[in-house]
C-alpha cells in the first residue's frame, strides 16, 4: 500500500510539472485558458433554495430569516440571513447513512465519488406517461447497446425521467400538496427499481447515483429497497435534480459538493455538469 500511494504521489507530481512548464511558455497560458472556455460549459443541475423547494411531505421547509439589509449608520450596505433547513429537501445529497447503519455519513464520502465522469440514463419517454415508472435494468442495457459499451467504471450516474419541468408544483412533481405522515400514500413520481439497483451494484462499479425526482425511490415505495441496495454498498444518491436535458448522455463531469454536515445523513447540494462543446 506504502508503494504504491507513493507512485500515485509521484504520478501527481509529475502532472502538475507538466502543467506548469506548459503555462511557462510565453503566450501559450492565454491560449489555453481561452481554449477552454470556448470548449466547455458548465450546467447547474441544482434548484434553488426558496420558500417554494420541495420537501419530502413530513420534512421541515427551508426558513430564510432576514437578520439585515440595508445601509448602516456607519455608511457600508450589510446583508445577512438566517436560514433553516431538513438534510433532505430540494436539491441534495442521500448519504450512505441515510440507509445503511454502517454507511458514510455525508462528512466523509471520499470526494473521488463526487467528482468525476459521468454518464446519463434518458428515460423521459417512458416516465412521462407513467408517473409511478419504475426504472428497469432494461433501460440500463438499452443505454449500454446504444453507446457500444459498458457503463464505465467509477461513474456518477444520472437517470433523467423529466420530471423536473414540473418542479416546484407539487400536485405534479410530489404528487400531493398535503404534508404529514398521512400524505405519503399520495406520492406518485418515478424511481428506480430494486431489480435494476441490484443489478447495478451486481454488475457495474458505480461510484453514485441521481435522479430528477425527490426520491431514487419511487413515490410508491414503502419498504426504500433501491435506497438500501445502493447505500449499503456506500453509493450515495443525488435528488431533485434539475436540467438533465441539458446535458450529453456521456462524455461529461459531474462535480457534486454537499454541505459539510459533521454526521449527516445527506444535506443540501450544488451539482454542476462540465461538457465539451
Ligand atoms: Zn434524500
Amino acid at each position: 500500500m506504502k508503494i504504491q500511494s507513493f507512485f500515485m504521489t509521484a504520478f501527481a507530481g509529475l502532472t502538475l510539472l507538466a502543467c506548469e512548464s506548459k503555462s511557462n511558455q510565453s503566450g501559450k497560458t492565454t491560449e489555453v485558458a481561452e481554449e477552454k472556455t470556448y470548449k466547455e460549459a458548465i450546467v447547474d443541475l441544482t434548484h434553488e433554495f426558496s420558500d417554494e423547494t420541495i420537501y419530502w411531505v413530513n420534512a421541515k421547509e427551508f426558513e430564510l430569516d432576514e437578520v439585515a439589509k440595508g445601509q448602516t449608520d456607519k455608511g457600508y450596505f450589510y446583508s445577512a440571513n438566517n436560514f433553516a433547513t431538513a438534510e433532505h429537501g430540494g436539491t441534495h445529497i442521500d448519504a450512505p447513512i441515510h440507509f445503511a447503519e454502517k454507511g458514510q455519513a455525508v462528512d466523509q464520502i471520499p470526494l473521488e465519488k463526487l467528482i468525476g465522469s459521468a454518464i446519463k440514463i434518458d428515460v423521459s419517454t417512458r416516465a412521462l406517461k407513467d408517473r409511478d415508472y419504475l426504472i428497469s435494468v432494461e433501460d440500463f442495457q438499452e443505454w449500454e447497446e446504444r453507446e457500444g459499451l459498458e457503463i464505465p467504471e467509477g461513474s456518477i450516474v444520472l437517470l433523467e425521467t423529466g420530471y423536473s419541468r414540473f418542479y416546484p408544483d407539487k400536485i405534479k412533481y410530489l404528487g400531493t400538496e398535503e404534508r404529514g405522515d398521512d400524505a405519503i400514500q399520495y406520492l406518485h413520481f418515478p424511481g428506480l427499481s430494486p431489480e435494476a439497483a441490484e443489478w447495478l451494484v451486481n454488475n457495474r462499479k458505480i461510484n453514485a447515483i441521481g435522479i430528477d425526482t425527490p426520491s431514487i425511490d419511487y413515490g410508491q415505495s414503502e419498504y426504500f429497497k433501491s435506497h438500501v441496495i445502493l447505500m449499503t454498498q456506500d453509493i450515495p444518491a443525488f435528488e431533485n435534480l434539475t436540467n438533465l436535458d441539458k446535458i450529453p448522455v456521456r462524455d461529461f463531469q459531474i462535480i457534486a459538493l454537499p454541505m459539510k454536515i459533521k454526521g449527516g445523513s445527506g444535506g443540501p447540494l450544488r451539482i454542476v455538469a462540465i461538457v465539451k462543446n
